[in-house]
């Protein structure tokens, strides 16, 4: 079994590197300072106070195996100790936390790990990528900072689970997979699960989603060589783009939109993601 060795959060640094980026190439480095989670946010409670969240509208099953797959008490209390665990690791955006509390990762999980889904592991979802550990979908969710309301571009869709906790946090979540039969997957899924926040497209993310753009937020779930400038370019003023960035081992950057023309990049810690790659995979 594939697993583990390919993707998964790999250390903190100690010093965060912020620097400010002129479009047109012009690097200027600011200040050093020690990264902080943001601060937790009441985004979660209050998008369930306006409208009943997609949240509390789950389903307890799904049609992937429907006779198979439900959300049972003993499945709930895995998944809080799952939340209490990311807690204790340092998670503090308590939105974050309690959307990761009401999506069932279980139903993003072929059946075979079924017993493992609360674990804080990648799995395989076929095509040779995973579904990211709850570690790293909690980190780079607390990075956006989603609010209710935002329009949330995620490049990498794989299982559908991260782009269901952007649509918990109240987000308009439109999201971009290359390999064809894990789009398919991850939209009837999600389709089934009642996430009609969620839009799923088949395209190649480098090119970003220029449809529906600007974006309030960006997050990329595969390990990329660059940011394409594309992603950069289909961020809103004052939008934030969450992206790993290098070949074998990819440090995650947050990239804040300043202004028309200026970046704040900021280098965090260390990860190991799938590749992300240019061009589409049909279904064979
Ligand atoms: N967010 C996913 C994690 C999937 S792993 C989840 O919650 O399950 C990363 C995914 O990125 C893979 O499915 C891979 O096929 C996809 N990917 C890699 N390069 C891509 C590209 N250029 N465009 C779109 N998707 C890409």
């Amino acid at each position: 079994m594939k697993t583990g060795k390919m993707e998964g959060f790999i250390s903190m640094r100690a010093k965060v590197f912020v620097r400010t980026r002129t479009f047109g190439g012009l690097f200027q480095k600011t200040k050093k300072r020690r990264y902080r989670t943001p601060p937790p946010s009441t985004a979660f409670a209050s998008a369930s106070a306006a409208k009943p969240s997609t949240v509390n509208r789950l389903p307890s099953t799904v049609n992937r195996q429907p006779s198979t797959v439900t959300d049972t008490y003993r499945h709930k209390g895995l998944r809080k100790r799952m939340v209490d665990a990311l807690r204790r690791r340092g998670i503090a955006d308590e939105a974050v936390l309690a959307a990761m509390n009401a999506v069932p990762r279980h139903f993003f999980l072929d059946k075979a790990f079924e017993e493992h889904a609360y674990e804080d592991k990648p799995f395989p979802i076929g095509h040779e990528q995973t579904i990211s550990q709850p570690f790293t979908v909690a980190y780079q969710t607390a990075l956006l900072n989603i609010k209710p309301g935002d329009r949330a571009l995620e490049i990498g869709t794989g299982s559908g689970y991260q782009a269901a906790i952007l649509a918990a946090l109240g987000a308009k979540a439109y999201t971009v997979e290359r390999q064809e039969a894990l789009y398919f997957s991850a939209k009837k899924l999600l389709g089934e699960m009642g996430f009609r926040a969620v839009k799923c497209f088949f395209r190649d993310g480098t090119k970003g989603l220029p449809d529906f753009a600007p974006y309030d937020k960006i997050i990329v779930t595969a390990g990329a060589p660059v940011v394409p400038e594309a992603l950069r370019q289909q961020l809103a003023i004052g939008g934030i783009l969450v992206i790993p960035v290098g070949e074998e081992v990819q440090y995650m950057y947050k990239i804040t939109r300043l202004s028309e023309f200026e970046f704040k990049e900021e280098m965090l810690d260390a990860f190991r993601f799938v590749p992300f790659l240019e061009g589409v995979a049909k279904k064979k």
